[in-house]
């Protein structure tokens, strides 16, 4: 066992480097969602690129972005019109998390001082992208009782395509899609 791990060491290592210089940190158009329902609790982890957000992945450089940076933020804020979690499981409403990396930033940049100017220095150097986070963690008087979420999460970002989701309750662990014209996650198989 050892000597043939040893010896696909230099393989895998190879291939994790070609893979990780050929493929992009992200696709724009896709996200993730973990969602897990456990005793008390239904919690929903969302990850998507900043450009499926708000059409950018740099800090807002002008009035326009710093505008659309704010609603994107204000609609990621908006845990009622994204998640309303089954009437049965009895939750409150979520405590909300979010980080917007570059976006975030731009909210602060637009109280910089007057004489502050745009010296043209690209501050997106790399590969230049960026996602967003953002939980929202709902206490329940009966999670379990669950059978879906209903979403607006599509709605509210037309640029997003797909979402990866991937599901953690009592009956396991299991993946789907979330794809328009769906509204509806159900949380049990
Ligand atoms: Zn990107």
């Amino acid at each position: 066992m050892k000597p043939s791990l040893m010896r696909s060491t230099p393989v895998l290592l190879a291939l994790c480097a070609a893979s990780a210089f050929a493929a992009p940190p992200h696709e724009h158009g896709v996200g993730r969602l973990d969602v897990a329902v456990e005793h008390g609790r239904v919690t929903l982890l969302l990850e998507m690129p900043l450009d499926s957000l708000v059409g950018f992945e740099h800090a807002p450089r002008n009035a326009v972005e710093r505008e659309a940076a704010r609603a994107a933020l204000a609609k990621l804020h908006d845990a009622a019109r994204l998640w309303r979690v089954d009437a049965a499981a009895g939750c409150a409403a979520p405590t909300v998390e979010i980080g917007a990396g570059p976006i975030e930033a731009g909210e602060h940049g637009s109280h910089e001082p007057a004489h502050a100017h745009d010296d043209g220095h690209a501050h997106d150097d790399g590969d230049g992208h960026a996602d967003a986070e953002a939980s929202f963690s709902f206490e329940c008087s009966a999670a379990e009782r669950a059978a879906f979420v209903d979403t607006g999460l599509l709605e509210s970002f037309p640029r997003l395509r797909t979402v990866n989701v991937q599901l953690a309750t009592r009956q396991g662990q299991w993946k789907t899609l979330l794809t328009r014209p769906m509204t509806r996650l159900p949380l049990v198989r």
